[in-house]
């Protein structure tokens, strides 16, 4: 994974202009992401293709093929063989670039190819999304803003000098659409990331704007540094004494026996008050010690996870849970809910995951931490690399995904199960962080395009 800083914000921020003398400056690959968009937005116009109809912009989609190259620095987009860079600013593919990133279909054919430039090279990448979908875990996020007045002034003093005739209404009036469409769509709206520290460039010249946004990167960078050299140590004192599982336990007839039955009891209730589809069940592990990463949606999560699967899963769950009704706390037991002592150190749950894992029965983790009330995916943390990479077990993606907060009786949930990423997928190459973080996010990106997809299904 290289090293990648994130510029979102709204069009004509400023951030393409940035982008590329920051990148300049750092001796980074600049990627416009907004010209992938473009490119698409370029070849539907081309084709005719009613852009305002999802489906026939989804159809067209496996025609197109785009690359980018770079040549001094510069990012040239091959659109089917063409470079097409100097084709991709009017305002006509402006407008479609717009419509067209609403797509779902759309974003997922880009997202891959995004994190595999961040993955191979250090980058400036500008956008909407980097920081909140695209890269989530990257090293420095920006997220540029100025007033729309400002932006459409600079966009029509670009377009003049490109002999343009748009007038500086129209130009206005394009950004405020614009703006508009980016931050209402569904899917991966335009959004300052928690994370991101947002600089407003209205009042500042674009040398003052760049020498700030640095000085924020070099800050952010230097802390970071930090944060590595501490976690790197810690891990490598404390985990030396956990091992792979290679030989786990197989669990008993009898205690598979009388599991099946609950299983079988509560599957029943779920399928009659929920309309529940499955997808990717030919994934679903026959066995145990597979740890199955999911997001978290509601407090049913875990009976949603395990109903289908033959061998027991164990769960981590609060340690209150665990102080109150006898009864509670014996079922959840059976069930595989074992308790996360707050405070007492990440090594415990991770040694306790492992043995889970050696006691022959499959692990169910929520990398997100906490449940997501909108079913936006959170942050994955890195805890789920570093139990995958130590106990060297497949991991399947799990994605749950229903509308709105609370489930209500015979609402569609439609749980998918991805494909299992093998332990060779999941090997660290250090104890660093930065290891981690690529593993955690081939694990968070199969989820997050199950999530996305699942957003239409529903
Ligand atoms: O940044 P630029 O204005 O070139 O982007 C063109 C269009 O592509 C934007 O209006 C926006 O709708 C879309 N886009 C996006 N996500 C990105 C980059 C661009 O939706 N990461």
């Amino acid at each position: 994974m290289g090293v990648n800083i994130a510029l979102d914000g709204p069009s004509g921020a400023g951030k393409s202009t940035i982008a590329k003398m920051l990148s300049e400056k750092m001796g980074y690959i600049y990627v416009n992401t907004g010209e992938l968009y473009r490119a698409v937005a370029l070849y539907m116009l081309r084709g005719e293709v009613d852009i305002q109809n999802d489906e026939a912009v989804a159809q067209k989609l496996p025609e197109i093929k785009i690359s980018i190259e770079f040549v001094d620095g510069f990012q040239h987009v091959m659109l089917c063989g063409e470079d097409v860079t100097s084709l991709l600013r009017t305002p006509e593919v402006s407008m479609c670039a717009s419509t067209v990133s609403a797509v779902p279909a759309v974003r997922e054919f880009l997202l891959s190819m995004q994190r595999d430039l961040a993955k191979r090279y250090d980058t400036v990448m500008d956008g909407r999304d980097i920081g909140t979908v695209v890269l989530p875990n990257c090293d420095v996020k920006i997220f540029l803003t100025a007033s729309a007045e400002e932006r459409a002034m600079r966009r029509f003093k670009e377009l003049q000098a490109a002999g343009d005739s748009s007038t500086y209404e129209q130009v206005l009036e394009d950004i405020n659409q614009r703006d508009y469409n980016d931050s209402h769509r569904d899917i991966a709206p335009l959004k300052k990331a928690d994370d991101a520290v947002e600089v407003d460039t209205t009042q500042y010249d674009l040398q003052q704007s760049v020498q700030m946004i640095s000085d924020v990167i070099e800050k952010k960078l230097a802390e970071r540094k930090e944060q590595e050299k501490k976690t790197s140590r810690r891990e490598l004192i404390d985990l030396d004494d956990i091992k792979p599982v290679t030989n786990p336990k197989k669990i008993g007839f009898i205690k598979l026996f009388f599991y099946g039955i609950v299983r079988w009891i509560i599957f029943i209730i779920y399928k009659i008050k929920f309309d529940i589809v499955y997808e990717g069940l030919e994934n679903l592990p026959k066995t145990g010690s597979h740890i199955i990463a999911s997001n978290h949606r509601s407090y049913r999560d875990p009976v949603f996870a395990a109903m289908r699967i033959r061998v027991p899963c164990s769960f981590m769950a609060k340690e209150e849970l665990f102080k109150g009704n006898i009864f509670f706390k014996w079922l959840i037991t059976f069930l595989g809910a074992f308790p996360v002592v707050r405070g007492s150190g990440d090594t415990s749950v991770i040694k306790e995951s492992v043995k889970r894992l050696e006691m022959g029965r499959n692990l169910v983790i929520y990398p997100e931490g906490t449940r997501s009330k909108d079913g936006k995916l959170g942050r994955g943390k890195t805890g789920v690399a570093l139990i995958a990479a130590l106990a060297q077990v497949p991991v399947i993606p799990l994605a749950i995904s229903f509308k709105g907060e609370k489930l209500k009786f015979r609402q569609k949930v439609i749980i998918s199960y991805g494909k299992p990423i093998s332990p060779e997928e999941l090997r660290l190459e250090s104890a660093n962080i930065r290891d981690m973080k690529s593993v955690k996010d081939k694990i968070m990106g199969s989820i997050a395009s199950m999530v996305d997809s699942n957003v239409n299904k529903l």
